[in-house]
């Protein structure tokens, strides 16, 4: 299956083609026809699917085919959790719109000057991506309004209602007409998810992507267990030193930690920054920028902070700390293995947060492998081989055996210094938090 079988206008197409991609990926495939068609989808896909431009290209292509009414409001509105993935989306319409000479976008998020944006929207604009909290202040404060709102798209909607925006969704969907075409992206589409989605959408078509298994097979994932503070220290340091090791997300579960992990890490050598919710807004840009143009060589970031970030460089995600939940498993690892490239996901675990580690194996149907680095062994014995087998019966999982770690070492030589990467190859960006209460919880 090729892009021109899609049924997508050829300034589109030509513009996909500039990107480099080959041929749609199975969300791309199912959705961007159906959505096509016109009727109202409920698509159950991952981050790293490709999701952004299953719902950016069909919006993109009904814009085309429509000249708006002269002073017409915005057509398009995309909402996201995070800032971050706002800004990621909003530079996805850009590029596959590039071929629309007359195509105006705005991104109104949190964290950026209100005043700047409202100037924004003081002229024609065709495509709005926001995060909930900052786009209610601007409807608010009158300086938008949504009547002409034709396309509808709630990115991780999941995220969305975990992060508590279920009543500034529905206040933002009720200002838009009744007839738009509503597309709901979502991890799940079951609980609360398929509530919203009963009451925004009308006899959708629903597409399941099992994307969970797909999107991560080209990463690998392995489980280290770490006896204490000092042992996970000295494993990270390790890691960080492996070869083949190009960029780093390292993942903790604090702010706090965030921030001493990266100053630990800097002070040892590495070219390392912290990325999360109580930074200010240009903090956090300039620390993206740099990540993607490959001056920052491993970012020690909290889940929120670092969902949605798109750099091909990130070879490694380290859990330094274990996530709360399965899913935000998934989405920290989705940081890795991007565009179909090859990554490595390494959970660092204490003995006593083994259960969090079966409960991802289920969650995702994959097994983890348990690793050692020589001379880093845990006195911790890890779970007997054969005890709790992993997902399938698959010998190696978290309950097989144990593989050795060649690439990392202990006092190997740094792959990551403050002289920048080697090698590295950099793209695009990433995402972020809402209003400032909700945003980054840690
Ligand atoms: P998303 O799931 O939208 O975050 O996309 C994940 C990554 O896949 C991004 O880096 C996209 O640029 C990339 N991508 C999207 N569609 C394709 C495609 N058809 N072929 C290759 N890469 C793609």
């Amino acid at each position: 299956m090729n892009f021109n079988e899609l049924g997508l206008d050829e300034a589109l197409v030509s513009a996909i083609e500039a990107t480099g991609y080959t041929e749609p990926t199975q969300v791309q495939v199912s959705a961007i026809p159906a959505a096509i068609a016109g009727g109202d989808l409920l698509v159950s896909s991952q981050t790293g699917s490709g999701k952004t431009a299953a719902f950016t290209l069909p919006c993109l292509n009904r814009l085309l085919g429509h000249k708006p009414a002269p002073g017409a409001g915005p057509r398009m509105l995309v909402l996201t959790p995070t800032r971050e993935l706002a800004q990621q989306v909003e530079k996805a319409v850009k590029t596959y719109g590039r071929k629309l000479r007359w195509l105006n976008t705005a991104c109104l998020v949190g964290g950026e000057p209100f005043f700047a944006q409202a100037k924004q929207l003081s002229r024609p604009v065709d495509v709005i991506v926001a995060t909930p909290g900052r786009l209610i202040d601007h409807l608010q404060r009158r300086k938008l309004k949504l009547n002409d709102i034709q396309m509808l798209v709630l990115d991780e909607a999941d995220r969305m209602l975990d992060m508590g925006f279920s009543e500034d969704i529905e206040t933002i969907v009720a200002a838009t007409p009744a007839n738009r075409q509503t597309l709901l992206f979502s991890a799940t589409l079951d609980g609360v998810v398929g509530k919203l989605a009963q009451k925004l959408t009308r006899d959708p078509q629903r597409i399941e992507i099992l994307a969970t298994k797909a999107s991560s097979a080209n990463i690998e994932q392995r489980v280290m267990i770490a006896d204490n503070l000092g042992h996970k220290n000295r494993l990270l340091e390790s890691l960080l030193g492996s070869e083949g090791l190009q960029q780093a997300v390292v993942f903790t579960a604090t702010k706090r930690s965030a921030e001493e992990v990266s100053l630990s890490l800097r002070e040892k050598g590495f070219s390392a920054a912290a990325l999360h919710g109580d930074m200010h807004q240009t903090a956090r840009n300039r620390t993206l920028d740099k990540l993607r143009q490959g001056r920052i060589g491993v970012l020690v970031a909290t889940d929120v902070a670092a969902r949605g970030i798109d750099v091909a460089g990130i070879s490694h995600v380290i859990n330094f700390d274990p996530p709360r939940a399965a899913e935000d498993y998934v989405h920290r690892i989705g940081r890795t293995g991007r565009a179909g490239r090859e990554g490595i996901a390494i959970t660092l675990s204490g003995p006593r947060e083994i259960g969090m580690i079966r409960a991802i194996e289920r969650y995702t149907g994959k097994p983890i492998t348990v690793h050692v680095i020589e001379g880093l062994e845990p006195s911790a014995r890890p779970p007997a081989a054969g005890r709790r087998p992993s997902p399938g019966g698959k010998p190696g999982g978290f309950g097989g055996g144990r593989s050795r770690d060649r690439d990392a070492r202990p006092g190997a030589s740094k792959g990551w210094n403050s002289d920048g990467p080697r090698g590295a190859r950099h793209t695009s960006d990433s995402e972020r938090g809402p209003r400032r209460a909700r945003a980054d919880f840690r």
